[in-house]
């Protein structure tokens, strides 16, 4: 008998006498009890804003990415153990996948891209700066900063490890603390990793805790800085989103509910083409991965009229092979319901959509079982046509929330958009199609109504990531009927966990806040060359002034021979005066950036190690033969890395004997931490 634990300000709180028996869905008996243990919710709260957050946000984005690195590690060396209790919630290996090892792969993507798109402090710098005055001595700059509250995370019972997992990085990347409500169906496979989570030591006291069981009157006490996430049916989303605390203190809700997500087979799609495969098989896996208890599952397959009965033949085909049962036994291809209240939830949609489809497939609880008796929350996948979905209504507004989809014909491709858009508001919508132009008519037609479209074809068959898989990269959530809310899409998710301020004031005082030199910002001159400096050694703000270099006709035309960049602006006279953009011949604007180099750079070794890139390069005024250039070269950012190196980003700009700005960049090294 499993009895997951809640874990509130340190310890470990076991489930009190009034638990909740939670049964397995393979057999139906008894496998935990859950919750029922009197929580201290305020002392839960207090601990999570006063010793989680304030450890948190003494960090900055990039010691928050290794730490979720790090736990992302530990947990996949400890995986194992998490799969060896996968089956007891109805699924498979191959589901656990996209559940732990799933879980434990966003937490990879997101501390990367937290080392490699957030800056090494703690101020996210969202933008470029903005000129608000003349003379430049008032910029504004937004940035974010971390919420000071606690990050409440509500999941659903079907991805008990990814729903945690993928809520929590973003948020611990942002900087909040997190309390954790699994759903109680499941929550035993989310305690077992949360465990791993506490006893890893690797986070900071009170950045987690987790509530197993009801969260009593937690949300009413939130107040300004939180966030709740939430997963799960739309009527609780509802119901907890009209929390009067949450609607008075504006407590942000993310909500991610149901969704009647849609795949449309575009109009030039051949029976038995690469791309029809494709479909089928995504189709197919939809239906079955998960026992299609995946919000992102597709409810709903549109195809041309004209395809329905090759469409629905190869989707039986495929169906009538998948083998269902226990999901721990050798070849079972698809596993349990989470439970049986959720399968009889499934058979009670099926006989509210039985009025307007005819189901294709045979009687859904006359399945053969491998391993498995009559008791488990079994069902065979089911798929149903309807064949006037102009006049049908609950097949695109009734979640069968398992193995369960529609059939249905479209007319042409704005019929097509226009049937997926009847969901009201989706997580994905799916297109297969070889035909980058239906692809562009369907996106126009219906990307409002899907927070992601997935649009497959022939070319990228292989390598395509599955309609059903959401990543890390990519945002999910959707609009409407899907909860209006975005999760995920790299830092885009982490911002949802920040303030977005709009910061105004001097080029110093935005230099100060954001760690990162401001054109206009106090020149530090160091005491040697900037190339002898050390990564450590080096200050933000310090400045190398060069000597002037003239730029001469005979520089233009021997840079012109020796690259083969004899554009006629470098060399024809005339041809260069008619063009509106010069006054005659001109130096190469690459000509400008290595006679820069060559001004700027020290030869001899010395920590600078490698010249990694150039960012916003602008040429802002020709140079014509006969001028002269100099350069600034400014220290504006460090980022550290792994290893003895990180990254310097100089502000360099060329100016002309007149003062005026020619040319602009941001020039990336890497330097030596030491000598
Ligand atoms: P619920 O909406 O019932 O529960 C989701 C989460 O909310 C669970 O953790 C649940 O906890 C919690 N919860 C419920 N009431 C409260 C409350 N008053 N205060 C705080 N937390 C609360 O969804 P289920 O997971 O039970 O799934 C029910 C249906 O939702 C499914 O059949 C399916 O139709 C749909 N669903 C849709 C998903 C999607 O993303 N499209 C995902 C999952 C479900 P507890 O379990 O303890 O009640």
């Amino acid at each position: 008998m499993l009895r997951p634990a809640s874990y509130g300000m340190a310890k470990w709180i076991e489930p009190g006498a009034d638990a909740r028996a939670v049964h397995g869905p393979v057999t139906g008996a008894l496998i935990a009890r859950a919750g029922g243990a009197p929580l201290d919710v305020q002392g839960m709260l207090d601990w999570a804003r006063t010793v989680g957050g304030p450890a948190l946000r003494a960090m900055g984005f990039h010691d928050r990415a290794r730490l979720i690195k790090a736990l992302a590690v530990y947990l996949g060396a400890r995986k194992e153990e998490l799969y060896a209790i996968n089956p007891l919630t109805g699924a498979t290996r191959r589901d656990g996948g996209i559940d732990i090892d799933g879980g434990i792969g966003t937490m990879m993507v997101i501390a990367s891209k937290g080392r490699r798109e957030m800056p090494d402090g703690q101020v996210y710098v969202d933008g470029p700066a903005e000129g608000l005055s003349r003379g430049g001595t008032f910029i504004g700059q937004h940035i974010a900063v971390p919420l000071q509250g606690v990050a409440v995370l509500i999941n659903a019972f079907n991805f008990p490890v990814w729903g945690m997992l993928e809520k929590l990085a973003p948020a611990i990347l942002a900087g909040m603390p997190v309390i954790v409500k699994p759903a109680t169906q499941t929550c035993y496979l989310t305690e077992a990793c949360f465990r791993m989570i506490v006893e890893s030591g690797i986070l900071p006291e009170g950045a987690v805790q987790l509530v197993i069981g009801g969260t009593g009157d937690m949300l009413d006490r939130l107040g300004a800085q939180d966030v709740v996430s939430f997963t799960g049916s739309a009527e609780t989303a509802l119901h907890l989103r009209t929390n009067p605390a949450l609607m008075r203190n504006s407590v942000r809700f993310h909500a991610e509910q149901d969704s009647l997500n849609a795949t449309i087979l575009g109009p030039d799609v051949r029976a038995g083409s690469v791309a029809f495969e494709a479909f089928i098989k995504e189709a197919a896996n939809e239906i079955t991965t998960k026992a299609g208890q995946k919000c992102t599952a597709i409810r709903r397959i549109i195809v041309p009229q004209s395809a329905m009965d090759a469409v629905s033949e190869a989707l039986m085909a495929r169906l009538a092979a998948t083998t269902v049962g226990d999901p721990a036994a050798e070849g079972v291809r698809m596993g349990a319901l989470a439970s049986a209240a959720q399968k009889a939830d499934v058979l009670d949609k099926l006989a509210a959509l039985a009025g307007e489809t005819r189901r294709l497939t045979g009687n859904p609880e006359a399945v053969d079982l491998i391993g498995a008796g009559p008791d488990g929350a079994f069902l065979a996948p089911t798929l149903l046509c309807c064949d006037d979905p102009d006049a049908a209504r609950a097949v695109h507004e009734l979640e069968a929330f398992g193995p369960v989809s529609t059939l249905m014909p479209y007319r042409d491709t704005d019929h097509a958009a226009a049937l997926a858009n009847r969901g009201g508001g989706s997580l994905v919508a799916s297109l297969v199609t070889d035909d980058p132009q239906v692809a562009r008519q369907v996106t126009l037609a219906s990307a409002a109504w899907h927070g992601r479209l997935y649009i497959n074809g022939a070319s990228s068959a292989v390598e395509a990531t599955g309609h059903g898989a959401p990543l890390p990269h990519m945002v999910h959530g959707g609009p409407g009927r899907a909860g209006g809310g975005e999760e995920l899409g790299g830092v885009r998710g982490v911002l949802h966990y920040m303030q977005r301020t709009a910061v105004q004031g001097s080029p110093d005082v935005i230099a100060a806040i954001t760690g990162q030199w401001q054109p206009g910002a106090t020149e530090i001159k160091g005491p040697q060359h900037p190339f002898q400096r050390t990564f450590n050694e080096i200050e933000i703000g310090e400045t190398l002034h060069t000597k002037p270099r003239e730029v001469t006709l005979e520089d233009i035309a021997h840079f012109a021979e020796f690259t083969g960049d004899t554009f006629y602006a470098h060399m024809d006279e005339d041809a260069a005066r008619a063009n509106p953009f010069f006054p005659g011949r001109v130096a190469h604007g690459y000509l400008l950036l290595s006679f820069a180099a060559g001004l700027f750079v020290q030869p001899d070794p010395g920590p600078v190690l490698a010249n990694t890139g150039l960012n916003e390069l602008s040429f802002q005024k020709p140079v014509s033969p006969g001028d002269s250039i100099k350069v600034r070269l400014t220290c504006k950012r460090k980022t550290r890395r792994t290893g003895s190196y990180g990254e310097v980003a100089w502000n360099v700009t060329l100016t002309n004997p007149e003062g005026e700005q020619v040319a602009q960049y941001e020039l990336l090294t890497m330097v030596a931490y030491t000598r």
